[in-house]
């Protein structure tokens, strides 16, 4: 079936229901950690509980880590929401060092990565690009977490290259080859809240979703692209495409 153009009014009708799902998915999203915080929170109310010291901590320690889900949720839906403006000075735009910019991503990632078995490969030109540095960040970190934190138990290779294209426009590639994404999961790892189904973790707190919806904002906020091609266990390769990334400031901010 052909999809027909939308009118304005069905376009605000989508839009309308896009943010209602959005709501009804992030209050079940931070719904679940608080009703388990909730629960261990009665259990440490207990004698029996607060006088055996190891209980206590491992209680403690499970209410930790949905604490921090929950603050990730919160931080991640800040990000969207500030992005959602689409106001084209909601960007803090300003020239910064991409290469600099990954390192410090690889530095604040460094806890993960020295607990498992990776083979960083970094190829950046030492370039300053215009852009927002914050979330630049964001897309670096979001991608490079998502390789670590989907191949927990493998060695793999993560390799960054970026490049300046012909035409002035600037890639980047993040590739590894881990787990992959299942064909048909493919269409939709950019949808907010969407996780491989397959991939979520028994014994460990899930991924919000959200961050690659993120990423693939941030990067259609620098008037980019994003696309992703995956064939698990061989290699999964996430391709961004910014353009007139090199000229003046005020060039680039009147194109995005
Ligand atoms: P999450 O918070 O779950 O990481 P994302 O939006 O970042 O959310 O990613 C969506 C899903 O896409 C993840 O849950 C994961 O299943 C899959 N995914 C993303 N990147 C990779 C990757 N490099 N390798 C395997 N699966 C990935």
């Amino acid at each position: 079936i052909k999809s027909l153009p939308m009118d304005g009014i069905s376009a605000k009708a989508a839009s309308d229901q896009e943010t209602q799902d959005f709501v009804a998915n992030a209050v079940h999203e931070l719904k679940t950690p608080l009703s388990i915080i909730l629960g261990y929170l009665e259990n440490l109310r207990e004698p029996a509980t607060l006088d055996d010291k190891d209980l206590t901590q491992s209680v403690l320690d499970v209410m930790d880590r949905h604490v921090v889900r929950i603050n990730r949720i919160v931080d991640e839906m800040l990000i969207i929401s500030k992005l959602e403006t689409r106001e084209k000075n909601s960007l803090d735009r300003g020239l910064f060092n991409i290469a600099s910019c990954a390192r410090d991503v690889i530095e604040r990632l460094e806890i993960v990565i020295k607990k498992q078995q990776v083979d960083f490969d970094i190829q950046i030109p030492e370039l300053e690009i215009s852009g927002d540095q914050f979330y630049w960040s964001q897309i670096l970190f979001n991608l490079i977490e998502n390789s670590l934190k989907q191949n927990p138990d493998t060695a793999i290779k993560i390799r960054i290259s970026g490049e300046v294209n012909n035409d002035e426009s600037f890639t980047i590639r993040v590739f590894d080859n881990g787990i992959g994404i299942p064909p048909p999961d493919l269409p939709f790892i950019f949808k907010r809240f969407y996780r491989v189904k397959k991939h979520l973790p028994k014994n460990h707190i899930k991924g919000s979703g959200l961050g690659l919806s993120i990423v693939k904002q941030a990067v259609e906020a620098h008037g980019g692209t994003i696309t992703v091609r995956s064939i698990p266990n061989v290699e999964t390769l996430f391709v961004i495409v910014v353009p007139h990334f090199k000229g003046p400031i005020e060039e680039i901010a009147s194109s995005a």
